[in-house]
């Protein structure tokens, strides 16, 4: 199977081939505070009632392609308002992933702040089209008079915000936001992955504006092995992106379960509200660690700067001492010596500063 260098220039696409695939680590025997996840398991009856539920489906047949009664629970779950329309994602990547295919074409720009979210600038560029990144200021907020710039200059088809931000994990000014809605030419995606971990969010001013489409996902709530994302927005658009959508991208097995889990989020409810409280707790131990700049957050990961030069060494004495955290030096020039840690359980949270402490 030797494949020359050429035949592979001839058939992939530059940009492609200028990209480097999403890495993951391979999760060892790690304390694992490094992907958002939720770090509770399901409590026992619970798992053995979803086990019986299972039981009801029927794996010869196709899904339900519309997912009626899953897009009905996930609309009342997360607060969709009535006249807004939905469209559910394998996970909300998947839905960035359809609306940039109903933009793309050529000289199509999708825009997004920087640092942000890798997955707005990666699906663009394999979907063609031109990225334009917006510098944040030094605390990571938007800078209202550059954004407008940009705006003017690039008029994008698409503009993604993700509120808080990913890996930052501050909140942007909503007027900021209101204003760039106010500008744009094209979409505004306001990205609400993090909404369990924070009271902000824009779903209720979807009808007020009609270039807004909202996107949430159920993965950093607890169900990130499950991929279920939805996007809202008014039904012009939807009926276009929808259009994108393969059929039957949401299992049977995802149906039935997302409708399940969502038929008991008390549990997760009460989850994100411990995982809030442990933040805070998580916050002040990092605050009180010498030599630390330390980033607020209305997420359910804490992004904090280390003294300069540093960030490998503690990235890897964190995982010789089996932490897994993300180091974030060198993926952006405003993130550098700068580590993110997920809020995991309070042991865990615990386990991770003690070994912190003895690498600074
Ligand atoms: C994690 C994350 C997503 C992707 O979530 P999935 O639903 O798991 O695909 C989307 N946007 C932001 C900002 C994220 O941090």
């Amino acid at each position: 199977m030797t494949i020359s260098r050429k035949k592979i220039e001839r058939i992939i696409r530059p940009e492609v081939r200028g990209l480097s695939a999403y890495h993951v680590p391979v999760p060892g025997d790690f304390i694992k505070l490094d992907a958002m996840e939720n770090p509770y398991d399901w409590p026992d009856w619970l798992v053995d009632e979803w086990l019986e539920r299972l039981r009801q489906v029927s794996l010869n047949r196709y899904p339900d392609a519309a997912a009626v009664a899953l897009k009905q629970q996930m609309r009342g779950a997360l607060g969709v308002p009535d006249p807004a329309a939905v469209i559910l994602g394998n996970g909300s990547d998947e839905l960035i992933q359809m609306i940039i295919q109903a933009v793309a074409g050529p000289g199509k720009v999708v825009m997004a702040p920087e640092p942000s979210f890798v997955m707005y600038r990666q699906i663009a560029v394999v979907s063609g089209l031109s990225y334009a990144a917006v510098p944040l200021q030094a605390d990571y907020s938007l800078d209202r008079d550059v954004i407008a710039a940009a705006l003017d200059e690039h008029r994008p088809a698409v503009v993604f915000l993700a509120y808080p931000n990913n890996p930052t994990g501050n909140l942007f000014d909503p007027e900021v936001i209101r204003a760039i809605l106010a500008q744009a030419p094209g979409l505004v995606v306001v990205d609400e992955a993090y909404a369990p971990f924070t009271d902000a969010s824009f779903m209720g001013e979807l009808q007020a504006c009609d270039n807004l489409l909202v996107l949430r996902t159920l993965s950093k709530m607890g169900f990130a092995g499950l991929r279920l994302g939805l996007l809202a927005g008014a039904p012009a658009w939807l009926n276009e992106i929808e259009k994108t959508r393969l059929p039957y991208n949401i299992s049977s097995l995802n149906q039935l379960t997302g409708e399940f889990a969502l038929g008991h989020r008390e549990v997760f409810e009460q989850q994100a509200a411990s995982i809030r409280q442990d933040r805070d707790a998580l916050l002040a131990g990092l605050q009180s660690q010498p030599g630390l700049t330390v980033y607020p957050s209305a997420a359910n990961f804490i992004l904090f700067r280390v003294p300069a030069g540093q960030a490998g060494a503690v990235h890897a004495g964190l995982e010789e001492n089996g932490v897994l955290i993300k180091n974030l030096d060198g993926s952006a020039p405003a993130l550098r010596d700068c580590l993110r840690v997920t809020v995991g359980r309070p042991q865990e949270n615990a386990a991770f500063l003690s070994a912190l402490a003895t690498l600074l």
